[in-house]
């Protein structure tokens, strides 16, 4: 029977349990400081937050605006990869999991895509993750995408700049995922072996066995602030050494100290960055006019 129980306490209960909703399509809440942020505003601000200096995930298509010149960029269509080869299944099934995202990403979209244009007027490829797709997971047709961005930018004399966000190799290909850690090195290799830039730019999270494999390769490792870079997660090796860890552990700023990155750039200061590097890297030295050789 309603009586005012029913009618006015539980309502009010129930109002001050429930989270409070933010529109998704307005609002955004910093995770950090846990303002509420406009998301004109945020978007303006390139997904960081203007209280705290949060930097939000981004996706391979904001990467890609943002990065390239005058964001102009030619989207590149990747090799079909084979689809579940292991035939497995969790509480879903994989390919139910891949239609999801893909259902949610866009058809034929994978935890990667590749674009070419220019940073700073240099030819650069770029191959950004989508952390979105399956936590960013490297299967086969990441790997595969990978050695595609690679070939492509040697075959264009282009550097190739990496920005991974993945949480690692992706337990449903089970090891055919784990080839793609020494595949996706040799990748990385043959930009090396061709004398062009191969930059990585670690942004949250780059852990497991891409944070193994060609994202710890790069000649130039740049992080974004507040990044969590590193193999296993902090809980597990606590739990295996049996120690507290330091404050600040596989964050971005503690590898710089460490030497692990050679640099924390914001997301403001990244494209600006990336072409002074790519400049630095690929412009040949002209001497003075007056320089005159010394035979010994
Ligand atoms: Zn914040």
């Amino acid at each position: 029977m309603p009586n005012w129980l029913t009618n006015f306490v539980l309502p009010k209960i129930r109002a001050a349990v429930s989270r409070k909703e933010v529109p998704d399509n307005l609002w955004r809440q910093c995770p950090s400081c846990e303002q509420t942020l406009f998301l004109k505003d945020l978007t303006a601000d390139l997904m960081v937050c203007r209280h705290c200096g949060h930097h939000f995930r981004l996706g391979s298509a904001e990467r890609f605006k943002m990065l390239f010149d005058d964001a102009v960029f030619e989207k590149i269509e990747l090799p079909k990869a084979a689809v579940d080869p292991l035939k497995f299944r969790d509480r879903k099934r994989y390919t139910e999991r891949l239609r999801e995202s893909q259902a949610a990403m866009g058809a034929g979209s994978e935890a990667i895509a590749v674009a070419a244009g220019r940073i700073g007027g240099v030819g650069s490829v770029i191959a950004a993750f989508d952390f979105a797709f399956m936590g960013g997971s490297m299967g086969i047709a990441v790997g595969e995408a990978l050695v595609s961005a690679s070939r492509l930018a040697v075959e264009h004399q282009a550097a190739l700049i990496v920005i991974p966000s993945s949480g690692g190799a992706r337990m449903q290909e089970g090891i055919l995922s784990l080839m793609q850690m020494p595949r996706t090195i040799i990748a990385a290799d043959m930009v090396k072996e061709a004398r062009l830039p191969y930059i990585v730019v670690l942004t949250d999270p780059t852990t497991g066995g891409v944070a193994a494999s060609f994202a710890a390769i790069g000649d130039i490792a740049i992080a974004e602030p507040g990044a969590v870079v590193g193999f296993a997660g902090a809980r597990v090796i606590e739990e295996t050494i049996r120690e507290k860890l330091p404050e600040g552990f596989q964050r971005a700023e503690y590898l710089l100290e460490h030497g692990m990155v050679d640099m924390v750039v914001k997301r403001a200061e990244l494209t600006a960055t990336l072409a002074r590097l790519l400049k630095l890297l690929c412009e040949p030295v002209l001497l003075p006019a007056t320089a005159t050789a010394h035979p010994a």
